[in-house]
Formats: structure tokens, sequence, C-alpha cells
């Protein structure tokens, strides 16, 4: 048996990371979850799922769900503290990070520094402390596979070669929802019709990046420090049918796809049986019915974001810190309708013009960091 925390289990990674264990109950133990705030479906994953402990974020919410599940054996805990108490656990094989935002970071860390394995959804962990988190990973030897469904391609496609041989990795992206659309067409774009994904159904706060397209910025910067790739390395292509789920170019010009359904319980599936492969009740691809798979470049000046995280990469240090930390605060004003769409990138790019680069940072600095580019982001609307 393997034993499994799962942070953020409530959310559309977490619901379907349960989904595929439960198709595997003989070989999967859940020991811990956790979520927000969501404590009505956490409980009834508790009750399906048994764990020995859960966190939540808030106190009040931890002390009313205890109430909820007397008589059950569960420990409830509450804050940071809580969630990276679970990571802590006695025998524990993989942490599945599906948590959204900076709020993965420290419970990615903890994790790392207790020599757990984590399947890693959380991209924004990567995005804003990249360096860092490999670097710990690898002096800790933790692996960390990625669940992010282009990363998990990469992966596969460079599993059995060379990281030297590679030329470059190639990043697809469905385009969102607005993909052909121009700047005209967007100014006044309601948060409904961002929230509608062609492809995937998602959590909103990564269904309004793909949107902005700075889902696949964060991507590129999660690709650098996943497979420890210089930023002339990682293309971006549009491919709308999301079949071929990401490429790898090697020096000799033989180039590896991944496809797949457009399902994330298969990149799910596959980092948690990593190094096996195993079967599942998934639909199979149909490449009959697929019928052809197409390509387009990017358009870089209707959706800024793109070139924005490119942008920040390049400077390296403190920037996707910035980058992370403005966009997570934009989103979530887009989302509560206080900004328009263009904000969004606007915001971002004020907050990159007015921070002052730095290097050689510690977890400590890049939260510090992270708080002080929100606060100016709420300041800049309010
Ligand atoms: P959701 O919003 O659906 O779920 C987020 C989960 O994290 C929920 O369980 C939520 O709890 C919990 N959570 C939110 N805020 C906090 C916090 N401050 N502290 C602790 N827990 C918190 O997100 P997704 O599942 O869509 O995405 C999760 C991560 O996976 C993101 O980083 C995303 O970019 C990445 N990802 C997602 C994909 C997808 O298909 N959804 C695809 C590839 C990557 P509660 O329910 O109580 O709010
Ligand atoms: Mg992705």
């Amino acid at each position: 048996m393997k034993n499994i925390v799962l942070l953020g289990s409530t959310g559309s990674i977490g619901t379907q990371t349960l989904d595929v264990v439960r198709n595997h109950l003989d070989e999967y133990n859940i020991v811990a979850l956790s979520c927000k705030s969501s404590i009505d479906i956490l409980e009834k994953q508790i009750r399906e799922f048994l764990p020995q402990a859960v966190a939540v974020h808030d106190e009040q919410q931890a002390l009313e769900l205890r109430k909820k599940l007397t008589g059950l054996n569960v420990e409830v805990l509450w804050g940071l503290e809580g969630l990276t108490d679970l990571t802590k656990l006695n025998k524990i094989d993989l942490v599945v990070n599906a948590i959204v935002g900076i709020a993965g970071l420290i419970p990615t860390m903890s994790a790392i520094q207790e020599k757990k394995d984590i399947a890693l959804a959380n991209k924004e962990t990567l995005v804003t402390a990249g360096k860092i988190v490999m670097e710990q990973a690898k002096k800790n030897n933790v692996k960390i596979l990625p669940i992010d469904s282009e990363h998990n391609a990469i992966f596969q496609c460079l599993l059995g070669n060379n990281l030297k041989d590679v030329n470059k990795v190639i990043l697809t992206a469905s385009g969102g929802p607005f993909r052909g659309y121009d700047k005209s067409m967007l100014g006044n774009i309601t948060v409904s019709e961002a929230l509608n994904h062609p492809k995937w159904s998602m959590g909103k706060k990564i269904t309004i990046d793909s949107a902005t397209l700075m889902n696949k910025g964060l991507e590129v910067i999660e690709a650098k420090w996943l497979f420890n790739l210089d930023i002339e390395q990682i293309e971006v292509i549009i491919h709308p049918e999301s079949i071929i789920h990401s490429m790898v170019e090697y020096k000799d010009g033989s180039v590896i796809a991944q496809m797949a359904n457009t399902d994330m319980r298969i990149p799910i599936h596959h980092a948690i049986h990593y190094p096996y492969r195993v079967a599942n009740s998934f639909k199979k691809l149909d490449l009959i019915e697929v019928s052809k798979l197409t390509f387009e470049k990017p358009d870089y000046y209707t959706f800024p974001c793109l070139n924005l995280a490119y942008e920040a990469l390049r400077i390296g240090g403190s920037m996707p810190t910035v980058l992370n930390a403005a966009n997570e605060v934009a989103v979530e004003m887009f989302l509560n309708k206080t900004i328009g769409f263009y904000d969004i990138p606007k915001l971002i790019e004020i907050a990159l013009d007015q921070h002052q680069v730095q290097y050689d940072l510690n977890i400590h600095d890049i939260i510090e960091i992270d708080n002080l580019v929100r606060d100016l982001v709420y300041k800049t609307i309010t």
C-alpha cells in the first residue's frame, strides 16, 4: 500500500486525484486531506477515505468539523501549521500538492524537508520559488513528479533520454476561450465568458489564467525549473485540440510528443503510479475520431501576459515572484468584478516595473516580496 497525503483535496485536481485513488483502493491509502474552507465536501471525503488527519484554513471551521466528525478517529488541524503537520505524518510515500496559489509553497518545502516525494500540481510553487524548491529537492533526494499535463508530458518524453541532447521543449496551449479574438473584442469580456474554457474544466484561478494565456507563461517558468532548461529552449505553440500535451525536440531532429485525451486524471494517474505503467478505465485516445491536429503561433499582442512571464523569467531573481503575486491578486479582482480583463496584464506590468529586482533569495525573502507586491497591487486599484 502507498500512503498518500492529498493537499487541496476539495478542488478540481484534488477531487480528480481521489477519483484515481478510488479506482485503485487496493494500492493506495489516503492518510491525510486538506482544504481551505469547503468543509462540507471535505467531510464527505473523510467519511469515504477515512484519513488519519485533515487540515483546514480557519480554526473555527476546524472546530465545527471536529464536532461533525464525533466518533470518527480523525485529527482535525488548522492553519499553515496544521497543513505542514500533515506532511510530517509517519510512513507517507507521496504528498500530492493540489493547492492553488502560493499557499502551496510552504507545504511543498515542508514535504521536501521531510524527504517525501511530491506529485506537484501547484505550479505557483515553482513559479515563485522554483530555484530553491528544485535545489532543496535534489539535496534531500526528493522526486518532484509533475501533474500539470504539459510538464507530465515532457517528463514522459524525456524518459530514457539525456537532458543534454534536448534542443528545446514545445509547450502546447489550447489557446483558451478567446483564441482568435483581437484586443478590441476582449475589453469588455465578462467573468462568465472567461470562465468558459473550451477544453478543460478546472478551478477558477487557472481558468482565468488560461483565458489570459498567463497559465502558459507560468508553465514556461515551471518548465524551466523542473527540467533545468534555458529560456531559449522553451517554446509555446497553440494546439486547439489539446491532444498533444507537449513535446521534446532532440538535437538529432526527432520530436517526441505525448498524447492523450483531455482528462487530467491521466497525468495524475501517471504521476502517482510512477515509475510503473498501470492500467485504468479512462477513455482511450481515438485518433480517427480526433481526425486532425492543428498548430498556430500564439498571439502575443492580444495576450500580453505570455510575454510578461517570459520577461520576468529573462530578468530572473525576484521577478517571477512579483509576476506570480501580482497575477494572483489581479485574477482575484477580476473574478470579483473589481477590474476588467486587460487590467490583469496592466497591473502585473506596473508591479514588475516598480520592483527593484533582488537575487539570491531565500523562502522568507520570497514570502516578503509576495506580500509587498500584493499590497502594492491592492493600493494601485483602491
Ligand atoms: P481549485 O481552486 O479547484 O482547488 C484548490 C484547492 O486548494 C482546494 O482544495 C482549496 O480548498 C485549496 N486551497 C485554496 N486556497 C488555499 C489556501 N490558502 N490554503 C490551503 N488550501 C487552499 O484549483 P485547481 O484544482 O484547479 O488547481 C490546483 C493547482 O493545480 C493550481 O496550482 C493549478 O494551477 C494546478 N493545475 C490545475 C489543473 C486543473 O485541471 N484544474 C491543471 C494543471 C494544473 P477550498 O475548496 O476549501 O477552497
Ligand atoms: Mg497545464
